[in-house]
């Protein structure tokens, strides 16, 4: 059958000695957890020009929200396993990275389509430090309802450790391209309640893991839903304005969201569930309520949430540091903890 890799069985152990002879790539910094965003997109250009404008939006909105939080970001453009192509192309790349980078804490995998939209809210990780792995998700809905959507596998983190190798091999038989995951796609259909028929997916294949072995897993995963780990877009991007007349950046909930993520449009490819028309509408307006928080760091905003044009909102100064400390969104939250 299928494998990512070799069996790896003492990771812990591994990293616990690499980490003691490289003090110099210490997993935590200032007391923090060093994490790693991985996002990426296929190989080849966009079917459509278009879409690989939005690409970039994207991936610059990752850029700034990282540049801002001290995280660091790995791009991947390359299939490293032919056979878990597509959405399943994340599962070998976490693995690898993990491998690769022992100093990292916590891998946070991001789907290209998906925009931060709060800048200053930072994932609240002590929440989560008897857990290895981190995903937007409700209970009740997986639990009872089995229902496809439980959680969602556009935005969640796991922790470099053995557990999550474990997790991935556990995950990735249902993802070879051909028979095996159209096969499997018909197992996913019949037990998970909504689930159109389609090849096998990675996210109705972790939530059909975590269901029929859910003894074996749930102690560390933490289904997140006190804030928009991923937060589904088509509730979301109609509502900016109201929010920011109403609230401000740094709840990360469905007052300002955290993330907003744009499931089941396709930018770049040709088929998708919504008018790409208005899936590139609302990803612009996503991106400019996100940018205009990294614009006003610099003194300006856009003027609406379509279109590119921005403008001033503060005069120019000679004494630019007085007010540089109230500005900065690093301090804002380091005074919150
Ligand atoms: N992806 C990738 N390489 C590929 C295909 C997909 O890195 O060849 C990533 C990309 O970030 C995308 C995510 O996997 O957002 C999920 O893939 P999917 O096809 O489900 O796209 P989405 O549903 O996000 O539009
Ligand atoms: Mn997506």
């Amino acid at each position: 059958t299928y494998t990512l890799g070799p069996k790896i069985s003492d990771w812990d152990q591994q990293r616990k000695v690499w980490l003691s002879e490289n003090p110099e790539f210490p997993n935590f910094v200032n007391g923090k957890a060093r994490i790693l965003l991985v996002t990426g997109s296929p190989p080849n250009p966009c079917d459509n020009a278009i879409g690989d404008h939005y690409l970039l939006k994207a991936i610059k909105n990752k850029i700034d929200y990282c540049r801002l939080h001290g995280i660091e970001i790995v791009y991947n453009m390359a299939h490293l396993d032919k056979e878990l192509a597509g959405y399943w192309a994340k599962l070998p790349l976490i693995r690898r990275l993990m491998l690769s980078h022992p100093e990292v804490e916590w891998i946070w995998w991001m789907d290209s389509d998906a925009f931060f939209t709060d800048m200053v809210f930072e994932i609240p990780l002590s929440k989560y430090d008897k857990y290895n792995l981190v995903v937007h998700g409700y209970p009740d809905l997986m639990f009872e309802q089995r229902s496809w959507i439980a959680l969602n596998t556009g935005s969640f983190l796991f922790r470099n450790c053995q557990w999550s190798f474990d997790l991935l091999d556990a995950w990735a038989p249902m993802g070879p391209k051909g028979s095996i995951r159209e096969e499997a796609g018909k197992v996913l259909t019949a037990n998970l309640k909504g689930r159109p028929a389609f090849e096998a997916d990675d996210q109705s294949a972790l939530i059909y893991l975590l269901l029929s072995q859910k003894e074996m897993w749930m102690d560390k995963v933490f289904l997140e839903n006190q804030y928009y780990l991923h937060g589904y877009w088509a509730g979301l991007v109609d509502r900016y304005e109201e929010m920011m007349e109403k609230y401000h950046p740094g709840l990360g909930d469905e007052r300002w969201p955290f993330v907003t993520h744009f499931v089941g449009c396709k930018p770049c490819g040709s088929y998708g569930d919504y008018p790409v028309e208005r899936c590139l509408r609302s990803m612009q307006r996503a991106f400019n309520f996100a940018d205009n928080q990294v614009l006003k760091l610099y003194g300006f905003r856009h003027r609406g949430l379509l279109g590119p044009n921005i403008k001033r909102i503060r005069n120019e100064t000679v004494t630019p540091l007085e007010i540089v400390d109230e500005l900065d969104i690093r301090r804002s939250t380091h005074e919150k903890a």
